[in-house]
């Protein structure tokens, strides 16, 4: 079974279970590599409520210190973060990144100006959007999101279908733009489980997408983005198929931010 590097901690005040628990699942599930990467800090403080604060930053290392404490030998345990791309974050996620031997960062886009699009406490707004020009803003982000060199993996790439709006007509014109970008970047993407649970109904990205990312020659990386122990490896079975399905046949390892190879 593939690593699992999008996790999450309650530290993000969305996600439970304990350091102990998690590992147990993922021992459960055999994946080769279980990764934590919660939600960064952002400042200024309070940015949202659903992240850790800056001053709890200690707490987030000291938790995945106990993972690897309780994982032993038995499962390589890698530190990670999940970051989000805001305008003129750059400084702020170099920070972040010089604050710990991180094995890999991750970088999402759940922001569109001031709008965490992907919170259910804001789907009023969704109404009031045109589909064409919000898909075209986010996946232009995204790809700036790349571009910026600043991140391992960049998370759940179709975020944006999260409730289920999608444009009308064929969904290339978005892609194709962007994975150009993207494979420029050299970036990894994630094939993220979580989708398939939310009223999109399907991993994060489309396998259209990922048929493209493919193609392409942009690496790969399987996640669950679990919130809780019971969500770890969730459908990694599956996601294989479909990874397999799009062509791919290797994920990517990270350790220290350097990257190796295994197969699917
Ligand atoms: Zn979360
Ligand atoms: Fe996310
Ligand atoms: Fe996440
Ligand atoms: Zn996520």
């Amino acid at each position: 079974m593939p690593a699992d590097y999008h996790t999450h901690t309650p530290l993000c005040r969305h996600a439970e279970g304990e350091p102990e628990a998690f590992v147990d699942a993922a021992l459960a599930a055999g994946v080769t590599e279980y990764g934590i990467s919660d939600h960064a800090p952002v400042l200024p403080e309070p940015f949202d409520d659903w992240r850790m604060d800056d001053a709890e930053f200690p707490d987030y290392l000291a938790w995945i210190e106990r993972a690897r404490r309780h994982a032993g030998d038995r499962l390589p345990i890698r530190t990670g973060l999940e970051c989000d791309w805001l305008p003129g974050c750059e400084g702020w996620i170099e920070a972040l990144a010089a604050r710990s031997d991180w094995d890999y960062l991750i970088g999402s886009v759940h922001y569109l100006g001031d709008w965490d699009f992907d919170n259910p406490k804001w789907l009023g707004r969704w109404q009031h959007e045109d589909l064409d020009t919000l898909w075209g803003r986010y996946w232009k982000t995204y790809a700036e999101m790349a571009e910026s060199g600043l991140f391992d993996i960049l998370g759940h790439p179709d975020l944006i279908k999260k409730f289920a709006h999608r444009p009308d007509g064929d969904l290339d014109r978005f892609y194709e733009p962007a994975i150009e970008r993207i494979a420029a970047s050299g970036c990894a993407i994630e094939l993220n489980t979580a989708g398939r649970h939310k009223p999109c109904a399907e991993a994060y990205p489309a396998p259209r997408f990922l048929e493209l990312a493919r193609q392409a020659g942009i690496p790969l990386v399987i996640s669950s983005d679990a919130h809780a122990p019971a969500e770890v490896a969730r459908d990694f079975p599956e996601a294989i198929g479909i990874a397999k399905a799009a062509g791919y046949t290797e994920t990517l390892l990270f350790e220290k931010r350097l990257r190796t190879t295994e197969a699917l």
